[in-house]
């Protein structure tokens, strides 16, 4: 039977799947049954075990996995471990809360060394939790290794998972928790991953079940039949074709001019969207620079990726936002609090403003990097609730240089208030995302909810339209930059809803430019109000097509 789930992307992947193992808990403090020369046998061919283990996945990885795997090896062979895990043992500790202890303490001393010692002691954890899964006789954690490609499956992922995937061996994603707009399904998009999320029964299928993962239908076909197989087969060959059509700019078949930015979330991808068409940047998430610092980046640090950033886009726009910290995206420097709800909470703007200091230095160093450029910088902030906290923001820009100086419309509050908003901001740019989860109150982060997260719903879109008519109004522009942007039919419907540019990750580009030259704006408006009128987000999208 073929299985739901919400689509990432347009990509499809067909293969065998394999299963990411289930993190394994902790050892909880305990005692060996009395002889621990026996213990100590156990854990040592563990370790051995996984020193082999590693090194083999070295020799197979190559490049620069080799080393790190090489490394790991290493530890997991170092006898000054071996040595303290033998002595918590000889006291009488289980062998796996040995090896617990004894990586942990060894882990806090490496990061207490700093600078790369400090970096590689994250590895001793996985290293730990391979020889505590050898000992218990279960699979390693972490995505599995393969020798012929595959299609991933898991519970959900880390952001890090995904963004270290490799691509030759993994096909597609599928996972059974996640909504379409977790940072873990834009990563997916971003890497041109076909991934299906929000999955259930997905953990249900064997390992080595060949299926189909069509992320613009949202269905995992488990063992298809040939003439599915042929049909998949053809879409994969005539998106691959499109993928190499000629660069054009954005623009509707009037001519209306559509411009079709990028959204990224480090300097180092930014030519990969240039060659892609991306017209400028409409979206740089600048905490994705930060997520591993403990304390702030300083002024110079980040004007320097700043300007590493500009310097791709010469007499461009480059809309950067500040940081966007808190729920998914904690940084520890911003984010101390534990809070129950934290998509409700102190996050983007309301914890720069409760953190004033950081977030002048970051306009400090955008205003720095914008004096050395020859791009147009445009900054905003992130989850703007109303007209007070918008011309909060832009004051505190301007105070210090910036030019033109924005906000995300994200909270539908500011839907509401959009014309008192543009008296002060010099543009708005819809987070289509977040405006998602807080118009239909379902957290982007769960699968249980996943259908309620679907930017077609016509409340979402009676939203963007308000904002819309109040950009017309005031001559200002209203751009999009949620995942909204990158679904080529929905793109259409966000024009027509008065939305002057659409930004979404470059791998969307080829498509979203294809649909858009199909329609003129007239024909674009009255989808869109032909999708305003549904009652559902089906319904809507059923209406625009
Ligand atoms: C959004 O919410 O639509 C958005 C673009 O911001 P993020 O996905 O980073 O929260
Ligand atoms: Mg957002």
């Amino acid at each position: 039977m073929d299985l739901k789930g919400t689509g990432v992307g347009r990509g499809i992947a067909i293969g065998p799947i394999l299963r990411m193992p289930d993190p394994l808990p902790d050892p909880e403090p305990g005692s060996h049954a009395g002889d621990a020369a026996a213990e100590l046998a156990l854990v040592r061919t563990a370790l051995a075990q996984v020193s082999t283990d590693l090194d083999a996945r070295a020799v197979a990885a190559g490049g620069e996995a080799q080393a790190v795997l090489e490394a790991a090896a290493l530890m997991a062979a170092d006898p000054s471990l071996a040595e303290d895990i033998e002595r918590r043992i000889a006291t009488g500790t289980s062998g796996e809360r040995a090896v617990f202890e004894a990586f942990g303490a060894f882990e806090e001393m490496l990061t207490a060394l700093g600078g790369y010692m400090a970096e590689r002691a994250g590895d001793l954890a996985d290293v730990s939790r391979r020889v505590i899964a050898s000992l218990r006789g279960v699979p390693a954690p972490g995505v599995p290794s393969s020798a012929i490609p595959f299609i991933l499956v898991a519970r959900d992922l880390a952001p890090a998972d995904t963004a270290t995937l490799d691509l030759d061996r993994v096909l597609g994603l599928i996972t059974r928790d996640g909504g379409p707009t977790s940072h873990t399904a834009i990563l997916a998009r971003s890497r041109s991953i076909p991934a299906v999320v929000g999955v259930p029964g997905v953990l249900d299928l064997a390992d080595g079940t060949v299926v189909i993962a069509d992320a613009a239908a949202g269905t995992v076909i488990p063992d298809p039949s040939d003439t599915a197989l042929v049909a998949a087969r053809t879409v994969i060959a005539e998106r691959a074709a499109r993928a190499v059509a000629p660069v054009t700019d954005g623009v509707l078949a009037d001519g209306t001019p559509v411009p079709l930015l990028a959204n990224l979330g480090s300097p180092a991808d930014a030519a990969a969207a240039v060659a892609l068409g991306a017209e400028g940047v409409g979206l740089f998430r600048t905490e994705f620079l930060f997520l591993d610092l403990n304390t702030a980046p300083t002024v110079a640090e980040q004007q320097a990726r700043y300007s590493e950033l500009l310097a791709h886009f010469p007499g461009r726009k480059v809309v950067v936002r500040a940081l966007d910290a808190g729920a998914d995206k904690p940084l520890r420097f911003l984010n101390a609090a534990e809070e129950e709800n934290p998509a409700l909470g102190l996050r983007g703007l309301r914890s720069l403003r409760a953190s004033e200091q950081i977030l002048r230095d970051q306009l400090t160093a955008l205003a720095n990097a914008q004096r050395d450029s020859d791009a147009e910088l445009w900054v905003m902030a992130p989850m703007v609730a109303d007209a007070e906290e918008t011309e909060y923001f832009v004051a505190l820009g301007r105070e210090l240089g910036l030019t033109t100086v924005g906000v995300m419309a994200e909270i539908p509050s500011i839907a509401l208030v959009a014309g008192q908003v543009l008296e002060s901001a010099d543009f708005v740019s819809i987070g289509t995302n977040d405006l998602t989860q807080y118009t239909m109150a379902a957290d982007r982060m769960l699968g249980s909810v996943a259908s309620y997260q679907d930017p077609w719903h016509p409340a979402v879109l009676r939203l963007v339209k308000l904002l819309g008519d109040a950009g017309a109004a005031s001559g200002k522009p209203v751009g999009a930059c949620g995942e909204a942007a990158a679904d080529p039919a929905l793109a259409v419907v966000l024009v027509g809803l008065g939305v002057t540019s659409l930004s979404m990750t470059p791998a969307a580009l080829a498509d979203v430019r294809a649909e858009l030259a199909t329609v003129t704006l007239n024909e674009a408006r009255e989808r869109a109000t032909r999708a305003l009128a549904a009652r559902s987000a089906a319904g809507a999208r059923a209406a625009a097509s």
